[in-house]
């Protein structure tokens, strides 16, 4: 089985990517999300959580995007922090009309998102980082209970490249990096600024080395799906086509939790458009019970 960076036990605020920490923000504390019992029987249970909606599809279908950082060292200094730009692209064995690539360019060093990574940007002003961003992504992952407390740290683990599609996550990613290699290293307008490649590292070169730099080194910031819209037949269906929590009254979730798959590139976009959808289902609703 392939293995990324192991799984983390997070320390961040528990809402950070957990639907069941949404449900807790929509309500009070009385309805603190492991006390609130909705969820997965089989995981409460095993906290000794009494379940009061038994929904399998809490904290299930993690998604997200793949991303994936290559920089180099150029010969000056850029002198416009702002600079900044970005190629849409289909990847070559893709059957989807949807372009899914989205390579962007910051003229800093940014290999992913991480305290301090302000610093790192401050400090490398003559680096240019080019990252590539695979949109629908095939991995599915999960954010699961560690215990009962509400401190108790989650266990979040994406699942990355496992599962179907994972291996063709991989070669697309692969790919696209030997393709943008040669734009930069190779283009004799670009490449005479460039002083040095630093990642992948000029000693990176067979696909097998490629592929480990992709295992060590993708991120994303785009987590979804975990309380996913669904039809009515969908065991693992959280919320209905009006966004309430299905089994629970007087309860939505309208966040990027809701998708049932991601959205695609960038979510924000995407989750103004539900949340103006949700403002009316509201407002309809309110108005048919005479509020
Ligand atoms: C570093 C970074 C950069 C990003 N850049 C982009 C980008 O350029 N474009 C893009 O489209 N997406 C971007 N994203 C992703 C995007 O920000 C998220 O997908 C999006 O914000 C998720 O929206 P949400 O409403 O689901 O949750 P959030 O935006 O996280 O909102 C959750 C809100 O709930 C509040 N909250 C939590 N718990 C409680 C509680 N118990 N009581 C009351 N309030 C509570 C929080 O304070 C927060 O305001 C980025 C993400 C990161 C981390």
């Amino acid at each position: 089985m392939l293995q990324t960076k192991p799984a983390r036990k997070h320390a961040i605020p528990r809402w950070f990517f957990s639907s069941d920490f949404r449900l807790q923000k929509v309500r009070n504390s009385d309805f603190g999300a492991k006390k609130s019992g909705i969820g997965d029987k089989a995981q409460l249970s095993k906290f000794g959580i009494p379940t009061v909606v038994n929904l399998p599809g809490v904290g299930a279908n993690l998604q997200d995007n793949d991303e994936l950082s290559a920089f180099w060292e150029f010969t000056s200094n850029f002198t416009d922090p702002q600079s900044f730009g970005s190629v849409i692209a289909t990847s070559a064995n893709s059957t989807s009309i949807e372009p899914d690539l989205w390579t962007y360019f910051v003229p800093v060093e940014l290999s992913g998102f991480f305290h301090g990574m302000s610093i790192v940007a401050a400090n490398t002003p003559n680096v240019f980082t080019l990252i590539t961003l695979r949109a629908g992504s095939k991995s599915q992952g999960y954010v699961r209970l560690t215990g009962a407390h509400p401190q108790d740290l989650l266990d979040i683990n994406k699942l990355r490249f496992q599962g179907p599609g994972g291996r063709d996550d991989i070669v697309v990613l692969r790919e696209a990096l030997k393709r943008w290699r040669r734009v930069i290293n190779e283009d004799e307008e670009i490449a005479k600024y460039v002083e040095r490649e630093v990642a992948p590292g000029a000693n990176v070169t067979s696909d097998a080395d490629l592929e480990e730099y992709i295992l060590n080194n993708v991120f994303a910031h785009h987590a979804c799906c975990t309380a996913a819209i669904g039809a009515d037949n969908d065991p693992r269906a959280v919320l209905d086509g009006d966004f309430n929590v299905r089994g629970v009254n007087n309860l939505r979730v309208v966040d990027a939790s809701s998708f049932p798959e991601s959205p695609g590139y960038f979510p924000q976009s995407p989750i103004y458009m539900i949340s103006e959808k949700a403002a009316e289902v509201i407002i309809r609703d309110a108005k048919a019970a005479r509020y």
